[in-house]
């Protein structure tokens, strides 16, 4: 499937990180077809997701912190204009994503946090509701047993909607919404909302977003890399292959053990993706077709 990558797809363009991505991409084309922006087609696919309270990871219905409080993190960057917005550890509010978009489009800052960014959620006009859900109360109740019984070291649970777009008009932008890692400490903050970690977007260039744990991705840029390495003319596969083998050789761990996985769109409209994970999958669709790809994997 991953020869699927090669294939050319004609604009517009979403590619966006794991199945809950296909169908944010098919939302963001409808938007974008019923006349909404290329912006306004990213924050309403990525809503679309983190009020699906079955995806435990991003929005209403991600797993909490180790207090049982559910903390999220989200990014949100315009091509044009290298414009961004992030908001971290936002408790009481299910669309982090609409928050990032608002800083961006609303502020002179890019990032806000914490209770500050619950008070200006709230200021902005944005619904506050209580965001654990029975189900991920009872996974968190039943991580309190296992940590009391000293097997819950290892926590896997976590993952992120990275989603990209690419407009008919050469328009280039993402947006990137998660929960992060299930039962973090309270108050760490990922890879998501970090520009250039979790998400970059250059509009003269290509755009990048991750999924995978945080830590390994932060510390590297990973996004940002992967821009970079486009802009040397790699295609977004290989950018995310080499970013992945860049942190693999700073952390000097085989691969399957860091989790870290990419989705790359080239301004030409070519897209990529590769990770660490097998089980990692994206979502590309575009004018004519809605795709599940199996990403390059890296070992
Ligand atoms: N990158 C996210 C985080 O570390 C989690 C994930 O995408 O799996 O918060």
């Amino acid at each position: 499937m991953s020869g699927q990558l090669a294939a050319s797809f004609s604009k517009p363009i979403f590619i966006a990180t794991w199945p809950f991505g296909k169908s944010a991409c098919e939302k963001s084309k409808s938007v974008l077809g019923a006349g909404g922006s290329l912006l306004d087609a990213i924050e309403r696919g990525i809503n679309l997701t983190e009020l699906d309270e079955t995806v435990d990871s991003v929005g209403y219905g991600g797993l909490p912190n180790a207090d049982g409080v559910v903390q999220l993190d989200a990014s949100f960057m315009d091509g044009r204009g290298q414009k961004a917005g992030a908001v971290a550890a936002l408790e009481g509010y299910p669309n982090p994503i609409s928050v990032a978009r608002r800083i961006m489009e609303t502020t002179r800052h890019v990032m806000l946090a914490g209770s500050d960014a619950a008070r200006f959620a709230d200021q902005n006009g944005f619904q506050s509701r209580d965001m654990l859900t029975a189900e991920a109360r009872k996974s968190w109740l039943d991580f309190k047993a296992r940590r009391a019984r000293g097997n819950a070291e290892d926590e896997k649970s976590h993952d992120t909607i990275s989603l990209l777009g690419l407009a008919a008009d050469g328009h280039l932008a993402g947006g990137c919404s998660t929960s992060g890692l299930a039962y973090k400490l309270p108050g760490r903050v990922g890879d998501s909302p970090l520009i250039g970690s979790g998400l970059y977007v250059d509009g003269s260039v290509g755009a990048a977003g991750a999924t995978g744990i945080g830590e390994n991705v932060l510390r590297y840029c990973g996004s940002f890399l992967i821009v970079e390495f486009m802009r040397q003319g790699m295609t977004p596969t290989e950018a995310c292959e080499k970013a992945i083998r860049r942190i693999g050789a700073g952390e000097q761990k085989p691969l399957e053990q860091l989790s870290v996985n990419f989705v790359a769109l080239r301004q030409d409209g070519l897209v990529g993706a590769a990770g660490t994970d097998v089980e990692f999958l994206c979502a590309v669709v575009d004018a004519s077709q809605s795709v599940l790809i199996r990403p390059s994997l890296v070992r």
